[in-house]
């Protein structure tokens, strides 16, 4: 059920006739899991509270860091040492009290991914490395339940809706994994705060307009913040990916 209130909080979101009134109701009915509440997860999670998903699930593992408030948006000097995931339900609450909100201190892997994220209608990637992805890829494939991979690291960073059966997945895009060893990360590179905000918006708007009109994007989007290049191209599938070959 929408809030009474809700003319008044979505005001401008159901002006944009894309969304509407429907649409608002398919963002309420919707059940979106998030893995990783950092830097991209937080600014995620935050467009959504905002623009009404009726269900998060929010999973991390991590505490917050005074070296995290550089860049993850739902945390300030109070939130040292409390977990993410307890601390960004809290305040997340506060954006948007009419949404539910389940938050989980754990570690996604294959064993607990159905328990945390089987009933999710769809998956944010806001995670900061691949080999969480590709078994949040692997996974959701299996589970026939679509995702949205974002990754940043120094200026730039990727993003990509990925559909069970329909679009190619991450291990399509990087068949060789041996290639990730020579990727930089932002343990070697840094990171700057606005392209983690540009990535997570570009996703986020992936995300709202596969719940609200089942568009499926199939172009890995690519951007860089300080030299302000944008680019797209349409990853194909692949015939011998082993994740692909893998759904049931
Ligand atoms: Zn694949």
């Amino acid at each position: 059920m929408l809030a009474e209130n809700v003319f008044e909080r979505y005001e401008k979101q159901l002006l944009f006739k894309p969304i509407g009134l429907k649409g608002q109701h398919k963002l309420n009915k919707s059940r979106v899991g998030i893995l990783g509440i950092g830097a991209l997860g937080s600014n995620l999670a935050s467009i959504c509270a905002r623009s009404g998903v009726g269900e998060l699930v929010i999973v991390d593992s991590d505490r917050v860091e005074l070296s995290n408030l550089q860049r993850q948006m739902l945390f300030d000097e109070s939130s040292i040492g409390c977990y993410k995931s307890s601390c960004a339900a809290e305040k997340l609450s506060h954006i948007n009290s009419e949404i539910r909100i389940e938050a989980f201190t754990e570690r996604m892997d294959a064993r607990n991914f159905r328990d945390l994220f089987g009933s999710c209608n769809l998956l944010l990637d806001g995670t900061d490395n691949f080999a969480t992805r590709f078994i949040l890829n692997q996974q959701s494939l299996e589970h026939g339940i679509p995702w949205v991979h974002s990754a940043v690291t120094a200026s730039s960073g990727q993003s990509m809706f990925i559909m069970p059966r329909k679009t190619a997945c991450l291990r399509c895009l990087i068949p060789d994994t041996d290639m990730l060893a020579d990727f930089p990360t932002v343990h070697n590179s840094g990171i700057i705060t606005p392209i983690v905000t540009i990535i997570a918006s570009i996703s986020a708007a992936s995300a709202l307009r596969y719940i609200v009109e089942k568009h499926i994007d199939y172009d890995l989007k690519y951007y860089d913040a300080w030299e302000h290049r944008f680019s797209k191209f349409t990853v194909t599938r692949n015939d011998t990916c082993p994740h692909c070959r893998s759904i049931p």
